[in-house]
């Protein structure tokens, strides 16, 4: 079976003025859309034919690994937005950022500095460990925290094609409008259940 692009839960405008309309055209519908096809032209004939992303991610190395990263990353990315996103997250959660960090705020603004500060291309993410402490973590490139046996709960992409055709080079604005579009119910939702 071959990978497809998922349909956004979401108009193109819907997350204007985080996220524009046409960056959306770009990011999901010709960005996200080309790893997946380079996925699919990859996995011929070799052994991650049929096999899942989290699959490919944990073992594969290479470009398999980059396009399957790459497009689980954006796939897990886009579902962490709604139009009627933002705010705090609420009980487990909140409570495991307070725990570790203090306050939301603290948090908000640790997880800021990790995305405007990390060089080059790639993911900062909030991972939840098997010891259900949870972390910010750095990937550069493809990196995927699947792959060091995290839980990923949320991540900001800070390739420039993220945010270049809205904000140019100022990716600390862009960082800002993301607190506005996430769902705090889904990434809730993501949290190690018993
Ligand atoms: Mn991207």
């Amino acid at each position: 079976m071959k990978f497809e692009l998922p349909v956004l839960p979401y108009a193109k405008d819907a997350l204007q003025p985080a996220i524009s309309e046409q960056t959306l055209e770009f990011h999901h519908g010709k960005h996200l859309l080309a790893y997946i096809n380079k996925l699919n032209e990859l996995v011929e004939g070799t052994r991650f034919k049929g096999e899942t992303l989290e699959a490919m991610i944990r073992s594969a190395d290479g470009a398999i690994f980059n396009n399957a990263s790459q497009t689980w990353n954006h796939i897990f990315y886009f579902e962490t937005f709604s139009p009627k996103g933002g705010g705090e997250p609420k009980g487990v959660l909140a409570e495991a950022i307070s725990k570790k960090w203090g306050s939301f705020e603290k948090f908000r603004q640790e997880f800021s500095d990790a995305a405007v500060s990390l060089f080059g291309s790639g993911w900062v993410w909030l991972v939840e460990s098997r010891d259900r402490s949870l972390s910010i973590i750095n990937e550069s490139n493809a990196g995927n925290p699947l792959r060091e046996g995290h839980i990923p709960l949320l991540t900001f992409d800070v390739w420039e094609h993220a945010y270049y055709l809205d904000v140019q080079n100022r990716r600390a604005d862009h960082i800002k409008g993301l607190w506005n579009i996430i769902d705090w119910n889904i990434v809730a939702g993501r949290v190690i259940k018993d």
